[in-house]
């Protein structure tokens, strides 16, 4: 193939990151600590603009699930619920702690856990004497979910909730920051975020308490004695100060990574404008703000002259254009088919008819040109 990949979304350096990464190099901060790693948990809790914040840079946004599990009381046999449409770091750490994934659909509006799901099934859990001791709820490709709703139904049972935010940094609802509406919220730098430290992640919480506790827990677990001391299980998982030299200089661009991001959702609106049967996945009202992290395209082949999603795929594929099925959704997966499932099949559905199209930042007009040209061309068919 004689053309470049155009990637669903790849790495997008502003330029500072290497400057924080050789100062830390000059003073010989290489450790997972050190000026880059207050800074960027203090350039995020600035750019949050949540007052009361306490942020802890981790070492992957999955390392940030499974401590938010531990510091909301998850052990053995316990059950959590998760939304089921999500990536497995969502769920995986709650089977760390030998606990028990309960997955809920989502609904139409936003793709992300069903309210009414949510209440049917902790109803449900409560009367078999297993009330679940943690909500995941999850702002997937960056669209916020139904946080009053999630929220009330969590506080009528007294459940605490964790925010699954690794895919919506700046996005909003009702004009506040995805990231700040939950007990424990996450955040993930992967290399294919919105921002990236090529691995990392955050635990945000407004208790500045469980913030020590969290970097204590990320650090071995290490009593305050001279000798190494031990009374915990503690866990190596925090940002290392070179890595968050690259968040630092990411921070700086983030507000302009939003905007490309939604601009190539805007590309995407007016190129299936006038398409029958493709709908791109749009913000339900203006209380949600979606960064776009990565634009949802909808395919009823029934419209669209017989051309399916995976046909659409495949096209895409032939001219090195990446493309993906949404999220495979948690309850179909071979590893939790053990694991409760409530819903309807509004996730299965959209697991069948979605695909996300190339969303990133980095993408220049001749990229989008192809991209419009495979898509017309497949569509002719
Ligand atoms: C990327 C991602 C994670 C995990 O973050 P890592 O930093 O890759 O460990 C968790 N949840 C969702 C929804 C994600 O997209």
């Amino acid at each position: 193939m004689n053309k470049d990949k155009i990637w669903l979304s790849s790495p997008h350096m502003g330029g500072n990151e290497l400057n924080y990464i050789n100062e830390a190099f000059a003073e010989n901060w290489i450790a997972p600590l050190g000026p880059n790693v207050n800074g960027f948990e203090s350039d995020i809790k600035d750019y949050l603009s949540s007052e009361k914040l306490e942020v802890a840079v981790l070492s992957s946004g999955t390392a940030a699930l499974h401590l938010a599990l531990i510091l909301s009381g998850v052990t053995r046999n316990d059950e959590v619920i998760c939304q089921s449409m999500t990536f497995a770091a969502s769920a995986n750490p709650i089977t760390y702690l030998g606990a028990k994934p309960i997955f809920i659909d989502s609904e139409a509006d936003t793709l992300n856990i069903c309210p009414e799901q949510l209440e049917i099934a902790i109803k449900d859990r409560i009367s078999k004497e297993k009330k679940p001791k943690a909500i995941i709820a999850v702002h997937l490709y960056g669209m916020p979910y139904k946080v009053d709703e999630v929220n009330a139904v969590a506080k009528k049972y007294k459940i605490p909730v964790i925010e699954d935010s690794a895919e919506a940094l700046g996005s909003t609802y009702k004009g506040k920051k995805c990231g700040t509406f939950a007990d424990y919220s996450i955040l993930s730098f992967n290399g294919n975020k919105i921002i990236t430290t090529s691995g990392g992640g955050a635990l945000l919480t407004n208790n500045k308490e469980h913030k020590q506790k969290a970097v204590f827990l990320a650090t071995q677990a290490r009593d305050n004695a001279p000798h190494y001391q031990h009374s915990e299980i503690g866990y190596n998982y925090r940002l290392s100060n070179i890595s968050a030299g690259i968040g630092r200089g990411q921070m700086e661009v983030l507000d302009k990574r939003v905007e490309a991001r939604r601009e190539m959702f805007q590309f995407y609106v007016n190129l299936f404008r006038n398409v029958d049967g493709i709908k791109v996945f749009e913000e339900p009202n203006s209380d949600f703000y979606s960064n776009h992290w990565l634009t949802v395209i909808e395919v009823d082949e029934d419209n669209t002259g017989g051309i399916s999603r995976e046909d659409l795929r495949i096209c895409l594929e032939a001219e090195n254009i990446e493309s993906r099925p949404l999220w495979k959704p948690m309850h179909m997966q071979p590893v939790f088919n053990e694991s409760p499932f409530y819903g309807t099949g509004i996730a299965e559905e959209m697991f069948k008819n979605g695909l996300c199209l190339p969303s990133g930042s980095n993408l220049s007009d001749n990229d989008r040109d192809r991209i419009k040209n495979a898509i017309l061309n497949c569509l002719k068919k």
